[in-house]
C-alpha cells in the first residue's frame, strides 16, 4: 500500500470527496471535480530527495516508473497497482533547442517540447494513460464496467483507442464527421474502437457523450478531461520540462489550448512543484488559441468576461472549440501564471508552422498558433530578447499531413503560402535537371 493518497474533491467545497475509483464526474452542485493529493504526505519528503527518484527514474526501465507520467506515481495516481498500470512509457519527449528558428525571430533561448513524439502522436497519452489504469483499476475491483467513450477533435479519441485496446477495454469515441485528420481517424478505427462520426462540431459531440455516459449504471465510463484523472497524467508536462532544464524554471512556458484541460494541468503541475519545494518561482504562461476559435482570448480581451462562441473552421483542428469545459480553472490557473492569451490567424499559424519546419522542426498546426504566438510576443517587446522560452508541441506534424501538402501547394483556405516549397516536376533528363539545380544553387 502508497502511503500517499488522492481523492476527487468538488472544486467549491473541499470537503465533498470521492474516490478516484468512483464513477463520478459532478460535484452535488455540479461543478467539476478536482484530484487532490496529501500534500503533507508528500512533503514529508524533501525536495531534493524527490528530485533524486525522479532522476533515478527518468528513461529507465522498471515498470512502470520509466514512464514520464508513472515515473511521478506519488504525485499523479498513487493508489493504483503497478499491475493495472497501462502505460507504453509515455512522456520523456525530447526537449530541443529550436537554435535556428529562436535566432530567426529574435529569442535565442527557444526550446520546443516535443510532446507529439508520443505513442499516438500526441501529449493526449500522458493523461490517458492515468484514466485508462484507473479503470483497470475499478474493473479489477469488480465495477460493472463495459467501455469508456469520449468526445474528442481527433487526438484524445487515438489515445482513447490504443489505450483502451492494450487493456482490453471496449472503447467508443464520438468525432464531428470531416473535422479531424485522416491520421486522426484511421487511429481508433484501427485499434478497434466503435467510432461515432457524428454530423456537427465538437461541441455537439460533447453534448451528445456526456448524456450517454449521465447514468452511472450506463456502464459507459467518460474519458473527456473533465474528468480530471487526465490532467493527473497531463500536469506531468510541466514537472518535466523544468526536470530537464536540471530543474531550473524558464520565464515562458507557451501552449495552445482548446478545451482548456491542459492550460490548467500544465500550471496544476507547476504548482505543486512549488508548493513542495522543488521550484522557488514560477514561469509565466501563454496560452495560444486560433483566432478562429479564440473564447478564451476573447474573454482576456475582456477583463476574463467569458461568453461561449461558435468556433469557425481552423486548420488547429484540434482546438477548434467554441465553448471549453475548462474555461474556469484555465482563468484561474492564467491569473496566478501572470498569464497572457495570444491568438494567431490561419496566416499566422500555417507560416510559423513552415517556417519552424525550415529549421528542422516538423510542426502540427496546433504548434504553429503557440509559435506564431510566441513571435508576436517577441515582436512586441513583451518576450524579452534574452527570456528561455519553452513552446509545447502537442502532436506530431505527421498526423497533419494534409495540411502540410496544402500549405506547400498553396491552396490552405484563407492562406498565402509565403514559406512554400512545392516539388519540381521535371522530365527523366540530366540537361533539365542540371538546370534546374544550377539556377536554385547559382541564387
Ligand atoms: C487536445 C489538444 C490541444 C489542446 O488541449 P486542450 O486541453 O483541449 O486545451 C492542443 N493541441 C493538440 C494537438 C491537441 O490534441
Amino acid at each position: 500500500m502508497s502511503r500517499y493518497r488522492a481523492w476527487f474533491a468538488a472544486q467549491d467545497d473541499p470537503d465533498e470527496r470521492y474516490p478516484l475509483t468512483d464513477v463520478v464526474y459532478y460535484s452535488r452542485s455540479g461543478g467539476l471535480l478536482e484530484v487532490q493529493h496529501d500534500m503533507a504526505a508528500l512533503g514529508e519528503r524533501s525536495a531534493e530527495e524527490w528530485k533524486q527518484l525522479f532522476d533515478s527514474r527518468w528513461m529507465r526501465t522498471t515498470w512502470p516508473y520509466g514512464s514520464g507520467v508513472w515515473g511521478k506515481k506519488e504525485w499523479v495516481c498513487p493508489e493504483v497497482d503497478d499491475a493495472n498500470v497501462v502505460s507504453t512509457f509515455e512522456g520523456g519527449s525530447n526537449l530541443f533547442w529550436a537554435e535556428r528558428f529562436g535566432r530567426e525571430i529574435g529569442v535565442e533561448d527557444l526550446w520546443i517540447k516535443m510532446c507529439g513524439n508520443a505513442h499516438t502522436g500526441s501529449f493526449k497519452d500522458l493523461g490517458m494513460t492515468v484514466l485508462v489504469s484507473v479503470v483497470k483499476q475499478m474493473i479489477s475491483e469488480g465495477r460493472p464496467i463495459r467501455a469508456i467513450a469520449c468526445a474528442s477533435t481527433g487526438d484524445t479519441s487515438a489515445a482513447l483507442a490504443a489505450y483502451g485496446a492494450l487493456a482490453g477495454i471496449p472503447t467508443i469515441v464520438f468525432l464531428p464527421k470531416g473535422k479531424v485528420s485522416l491520421a486522426q481517424l484511421v487511429q481508433p478505427v484501427a485499434h478497434g474502437a466503435t467510432v461515432l462520426a457524428l454530423d456537427g462540431d465538437f461541441d455537439a459531440c460533447m453534448r451528445v457523450v456526456r448524456a450517454v455516459t449521465s447514468n452511472p449504471d450506463s456502464g459507459i465510463y467518460l474519458a473527456n478531461s473533465l474528468n480530471s484523472l487526465r490532467v493527473e497524467g497531463q500536469k506531468t508536462v510541466g514537472i518535466e520540462i523544468v526536470q530537464q532544464f536540471d530543474w531550473a524554471v524558464p520565464d515562458w512556458i507557451v501552449i495552445p489550448g482548446g478545451n482548456l484541460g491542459n492550460t490548467f494541468a500544465l500550471g496544476k503541475g507547476l504548482l505543486m512543484m512549488y508548493d513542495l519545494g522543488l521550484i522557488s518561482r514560477l514561469p509565466r504562461i501563454v496560452c495560444a488559441q486560433a483566432e478562429r476559435a479564440n473564447p478564451l482570448y476573447r474573454a482576456f480581451q475582456n477583463g476574463w468576461r467569458y461568453e461561449p462562441i461558435k468556433a469557425e473552421t481552423t486548420a488547429a483542428s484540434a482546438i477548434q472549440i467554441g465553448d471549453p469545459v475548462s474555461i474556469n480553472r484555465a482563468i484561474s490557473t492564467l491569473k496566478r501564471f501572470d498569464g497572457i492569451v495570444e491568438q494567431a490567424s490561419e496566416q499566422e499559424l500555417a507560416d510559423a508552422a513552415a517556417r519552424a519546419d525550415r529549421t528542422g522542426a516538423y510542426a502540427c498546426p496546433h504548434t504553429g498558433v503557440a509559435l506564431a504566438a510566441t513571435i508576436k510576443l517577441v515582436e512586441r517587446g513583451v518576450i524579452a530578447r534574452g527570456d528561455r522560452v519553452v513552446v509545447i508541441s502537442t502532436a506530431h506534424g505527421l498526423k497533419f499531413s494534409r495540411f502540410k501538402v496544402d500549405y506547400h501547394e498553396n491552396s490552405l483556405p484563407g492562406v498565402t503560402s509565403r514559406y512554400a516549397n512545392p516539388p519540381v516536376e521535371l522530365p527523366a533528363d540530366v540537361d533539365a535537371v542540371r538546370r534546374v539545380l544550377a539556377q536554385r544553387m547559382g541564387e
